[in-house]
């Protein structure tokens, strides 16, 4: 199964991005028209926004440019998530990114000035805006934060070096790494990214598995201190920029974009930590006894529990159980999932130098697009109806809220993609009364859904939190350091159920999570939401639903206290962290009974 390239790609596998612009030539004269617009914008609005009407007005003006930033951006970018061997995409991207970032610099003075207006035209201001009204809450919000008006400039102007610890990693990661095939019983099998996370960690033969794990790994320890310098040149940066800005440490700098407070970061990490692990730890158990293996590594915890039933599924059937998993949603609802595979939304392709792993880039008031690996698994119907969960929220959000709200903190971005998963697990289990069906439907949601978010999300959350406070006290972090830390993290999880074996340390290195703030924990919060409000439909129907709606609906109007609210979910506690931790402890002993019925294996 070698990767082919992206050329040899069948298009009906692909995703179609003439939605954006019909040719390149569109997106130039698109990109040319733009500098223009930004050009007049600015000379209509620096140095003028002294009073309230202007302010207003100059806030709603950006907003019909921020879209066409956006599209132009997506256009380019895109094309190169589907080919970091493309150097051609990759050139047109740098030049386009420039000039966007020129764009940018030119629109700079509108968050500085507005912020140098006088108290009252800024409250007046706050009270005539509609569209841009919690835009300019949060700004001024943010005021204290601010620095001078030319040095914010220089700072937008050096955004695309500020990134460059990002394209680093991800430059060694897509184009520079490359793994060297393995040998069992003679045959010899391909290594990559893609074949290691997607087909390799599931892998039922014990010896291939293994030894796939252990070529990936030891592959990554070549590469470990050049990304432990681009990971380290990311958190000194924020804990600079934290420091510059006056925040009393990188936490509550990284924090306050989310509207999340710290209490509600910690309780996330220490709950879960804490409460999940016993329920973990007794799966990874029930997976060595069914698999008769000598011993239980970290190699190993990606099994299915019953592989043989691992349904195969090909991309046409993925559309109908999605369509009818997610049918409990509403006709717009499943209109939208039909229109994603019917316009090609959707890159299923596997191609060399492609995007690993899965996301969903929405365009406001028009289509997402979804780029995933596809690999004829159950599994990739859970990831299709996931990302199809964020385009979902982009259509309520787009439509009820201004481009300035369009989005919700990072802190509940995967809820509505859990709840997809949720339901789609709730409608298969439900479709069938076989008990073997049943148990692997409960499994996957364990193995994959819950493992992925509240186990490995959460696992480089923990760890995320080390590195920062190594950072914040004023240290730096290393290779060493780093491995130090994630085997530390791993023992404390597993404790003696899993053994960790030698390389697993290096699973940091796997993650683009790192270079996007406090993001990993946010996957657990989000699956969190998603599981009260999921038993609330399941138990309640039809209004549950409608607040579901609305709590898509909200975007980014509301901090995700209040929004979590409209799903009937209060974030404000523990209760809904210690009834998921529950819910999941009882999905662990239902099938622990479905494998003692099915075949007399008992823990
Ligand atoms: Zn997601």
């Amino acid at each position: 199964m070698e990767l082919c390239a992206r050329k040899d790609v069948p298009v009906e596998q692909t995703w179609d991005l003439s939605l954006i612009f019909a040719e390149e030539q569109q997106m130039w004269e698109a990109l040319d028209r733009l500098k223009a617009e930004v050009k007049a914008f600015a000379e209509r609005y620096a140095g003028q926004l002294n009073s309230a009407e202007q302010i207003v007005r100059c806030l709603d003006d950006q907003e019909k440019l921020l879209p066409e930033i956006s599209r132009i951006w997506q256009y380019s970018g895109l094309a190169v998530e589907t080919d970091y061997t493309d150097n051609k995409l990759r050139e047109r991207d740098e030049k386009v990114s420039d000039e966007l970032t020129r764009l940018h610099t030119e629109m700079a003075f509108v968050d500085s000035e507005i912020l140098l207006a006088p108290a009252g035209e800024l409250e007046a201001a706050v009270k005539l805006a509609k569209g841009c009204r919690v835009y300019l809450q949060d700004l001024l919000a943010k005021k204290a934060h601010m620095l001078s008006p030319e040095t914010e400039k220089v700072l937008t102007a050096l955004g695309r070096s500020l990134g460059v610890p990002y394209d680093v990693y991800n430059t060694m990661k897509l184009a520079d790494i490359s793994f060297d095939s393995f040998t069992v019983d003679g045959k010899e099998y391909p290594l990559g990214y893609s074949l290691f996370e997607d087909d390799y960690e599931y892998e039922a033969n014990t010896e291939l598995r293994r030894k796939a794990f252990r070529g990936f790994y030891d592959k990554l320890k070549q590469y470990e201190n050049t990304t432990a310098a681009a990971y380290n040149a990311c958190v000194t940066q924020e804990k600079t920029m934290a420091e510059l800005r006056g925040f009393s440490d990188v936490f509550e700098s990284l924090l306050f974009e989310q509207k999340v407070t710290r209490e509600m970061y910690d309780r996330q990490i220490d709950v879960i930590t804490e409460r999940l692990a016993p329920h973990m730890r007794r799966y990874a158990r029930l997976l060595q006894k069914k698999h008769g293996l000598d011993r239980m590594t970290f190699a190993d915890l990606k099994l299915p529990l019953d592989p043989e039933y691992d349904p195969r599924v090909t991309i046409e059937e993925s559309h109908r159980y999605v369509r009818e998993g997610l049918s409990i949603l509403g006709e717009d609802y499943v209109e939208m999932v039909d229109r994603a595979y019917r316009e090609r939304w959707i890159d299923f392709a596997k191609n060399v130098g492609k995007s690993t792993g899965g996301f969903c880039s929405g365009l406001y008031r028009q289509n997402s697009f979804i780029l995933l690996n596809w690999n004829d698994r159950m599994a990739d119907v859970f990831t299709v109806a996931h990302e199809l969960g964020h385009a979902g929220q982009s259509m309520y959000s787009d439509a009820a809220q201004s481009f300035y709200d369009d989005d919700p903190s990072m802190y509940l971005i995967e809820a509505p993609s859990t709840m997809n998963e949720l339901l789609l697990a709730d409608h298969l289990a439900k479709s069938s009364a076989d008990k073997r069906f049943r148990r692997w439907v409960l499994s996957s949601l364990v193995s994959n859904t819950y493992y992925h978010n509240f186990v490995t999300h959460l696992r480089e959350a923990w760890y995320q939190r080390e590195v920062y406070r190594i950072i914040d006290e004023g240290g730096s972090v290393n290779a060493e350091i780093l491995n130090e830390l994630f085997r530390k993290n791993l023992e404390l999880f597993w404790g003696d159920a899993v053994e960790i074996p030698e390389g697993a340390e290096r699973t940091w290195m796997r993650q683009p999570h790192y270079y996007m703030g406090l993001y990993p924990y946010t996957y657990s919060a989000g699956l969190t939401v998603a599981t009260q409000a999921m038993l609330r439909i399941r138990k309640e129907g039809a209004p549950a639903v409608a607040d579901w709606k609305r709590f898509l609906a909200s975007g980014g109007s509301l901090p995700p206290l209040e929004m979590a609210r409209l799903a009937g979910v209060d974030v404000g506690t523990d209760g809904p962290l210690n009834a998921t931790v529950d819910y999941i402890g009882s999905l662990i002993d239902e099938i622990c009974e479905l494998t003692a019925e099915l075949d007399g294996i008992r823990l």
